[in-house]
């Protein structure tokens, strides 16, 4: 994907395209992660393909959160691995959190390419394998977490979480944070913090706040948390798709 001018109007989407073939090609992301791949495509032309003022402050937010937590976990599917392997590494160590696969389409195949794909991108530890906890309120497979990753974890970055999974998460008292384009997914709607931004600039805009706020004190970080209106980055996506003026 390194031949695309980076001045190409459609630089992001094409880049993010390639990506998840090559992802269905290796085995880490299912064919419905390419439906879940157009369906982003679409909101994020609506978007513009840029990152709203709105969304950077969800992103700023999002680095609060995970700097304040006990234990923060970051999830990872097939779309998130083929997308972001390099940046979900560099995140989890700016933020000390646990990577952890967890798959709508759960099989061992997958799980074990996913993993041996972000160990090769610099991962030290990946979780998700043990799976000997349950989320309550989801069908067997949904429900797998580790005891000691996301069963144990204060606070939770879902990248493109379907949104039973995410409801059923924010429904056990975590501090969920959402990305998502698509500001009317439920998903995002159950999200304490949504980031409606594409995921390829998402985690890198959370990783460049966390390093800026890496010596703030608690109060500043807890002012962040507070200040941050789910509903009101939510409308300001929705009013910015609905205006069409990209
Ligand atoms: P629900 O309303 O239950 O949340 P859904 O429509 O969100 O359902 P999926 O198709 O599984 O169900 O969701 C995929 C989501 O991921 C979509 O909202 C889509 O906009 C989002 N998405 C896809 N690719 C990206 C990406 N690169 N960055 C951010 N979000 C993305
Ligand atoms: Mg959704």
């Amino acid at each position: 994907d390194t031949d695309i001018p980076a001045d190409h109007p459609r630089h992001d989407s094409l880049v993010t395209r390639h990506r998840i073939e090559d992802g269905v090609e290796a085995g880490i992301t299912s064919k419905q992660g390419l439906i879940a791949e157009g369906r982003g495509e679409a909101f994020d032309y609506l978007l513009g393909e840029r990152t709203l003022p709105s969304a950077d402050a969800a992103a700023r937010a999002a680095a609060a959160h995970l700097l304040l937590a006990r234990h923060p976990v970051i999830s990872v599917n097939g779309n998130a691995a083929a997308l972001v392997p390099d940046e979900l590494v560099a995140l989890a160590d700016a933020v000390g959190a646990d990577l952890e696969i967890n798959l709508f389409n759960r099989t061992e195949e997958r799980m074990a390419a996913i993993a041996d794909h972000l160990r090769d991108h610099g991962a030290s530890e990946v979780k998700g394998l043990d799976a000997d906890a349950r989320i309550p309120g989801l069908d067997h497979e949904r429900a797998k977490v580790d005891a000691d990753g996301i069963a144990d974890a204060d606070v939770v970055l879902v990248p493109l979480e379907d949104g039973d999974r995410a409801a059923a998460l924010s429904d056990l008292g975590k501090a969920e944070i959402v990305i998502d384009l698509n500001p009317l997914s439920r998903s995002a709607q159950v999200a304490d913090v949504p980031v409606v931004d594409n995921i390829l600039r998402a985690i890198p805009n959370i990783t460049a706040h966390a390093r800026e706020l890496a010596d703030a004190d608690r109060d500043e970080l807890e002012r962040i948390v507070a200040e941050f209106d789910p509903t009101a980055a939510l409308d300001d996506a929705e009013r910015a798709i609905r205006s069409g003026d990209l």
